[in-house]
């Protein structure tokens, strides 16, 4: 008798041995367990994706990105986190390296060749920030200025193509690099989404210092990038986003992301609807 009942309890330790090591495995695509889920972010823009010092993340981005997750059956600390710069976005999605990216990833007809989208959640324009005792108050104001942006970006591109073809623009590979140089007096204007250049003016170091021209030069609807052809994730990931936008989960994180930085944002898009 006494036999028998150490024998089943080495089994019971002997299965849930054997189905730890079976949950231990490092597949990200599987949902529950002790699975993790890579989700492509920026690093360095305030308010929209940001890592802390502490190594914790902040911005509507990520919170964005922690809902979807958590409607795909993620909980956040089974967020993997990865760093997607703009000109890396495509190829992280077409590796495999990110099951999705909420990135300030502006939906274009020419990404679309590369990736699919879900959304948009939000829609932001290109603006400027400058010096805030400069005197550029339009677009052409840029044509033989000092001009930065960043590479990858549909704000890099508009200004070659329609905004000042004749600025003389320095792409960087993120945004960072640009304010510093701003402020440093190295460029005459920062050029990008008004949502990403509200969150650098509003940092207790710039504090004071620029001023966003508020020029709406484009409109950028943002988009959660996926690998092409994985229609079901953008499935999953619409439902999600029509979710957030109706239990009020979408007007919280624009509160707490956009209002520090005083961003007056457009209202909720509707999915599948692009402000063109
Ligand atoms: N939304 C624009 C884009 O997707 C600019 C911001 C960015 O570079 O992330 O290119």
């Amino acid at each position: 008798m006494k036999l028998r009942k150490v024998t089943a309890v080495s089994a019971a330790v002997l299965a849930l041995a054997v189905s730890a090591t079976a949950c231990g495995g490092s597949s990200d695509s599987g949902k529950g367990g002790g699975d993790k889920i890579k989700i492509g972010v920026k690093f360095d823009q305030p308010g929209l994706g940001l890592k802390k010092p502490d190594g914790s993340m902040s911005g509507f981005d990520v919170d964005v990105a922690t809902y979807v997750a958590k409607e795909l059956g993620y909980k956040p600390d089974q967020i993997q986190w990865v760093e997607t710069k703009s000109a890396d976005r495509e190829n992280a999605l077409a590796r495999g390296d990110v099951k999705f990216i909420a990135a300030s990833y502006s939906i274009t007809d020419e990404r679309k060749q590369k990736v699919d989208f879900a959304g948009p959640y939000l829609l932001a324009h290109q603006d400027l920030l400058v010096k805030k005792d400069a005197n550029i108050t339009q677009g052409a104001d840029l044509n033989g200025k000092k001009l930065c942006s960043v590479t990858g970006s549909t704000s890099a591109q508009n200004v070659q193509k329609t905004i000042a073809p004749k600025a003389n623009l320095k792409e960087n590979s993120a945004y960072s690099e640009c304010i510093a140089g701003l402020q440093n007096g190295a460029v005459d204007a920062v050029t990008t989404d008004d949502s990403i250049l509200a969150g650098f003016a509003a940092q207790d170091k710039y504090q004071g210092q620029f001023k966003l021209a508020g020029l709406k030069l484009s409109n950028e609807n943002y988009g959660i990038g996926v690998k092409k052809g994985d229609s079901a994730t953008v499935d999953k990931i619409n439902k999600a986003l029509e979710k957030m936008v109706s239990d009020k989960s979408w007007d919280k994180a624009v509160e707490t992301n956009f209002g520090p930085a005083n961003y007056k944002n457009e209202p909720a898009p509707k999915i599948g609807q692009l402000v063109s």
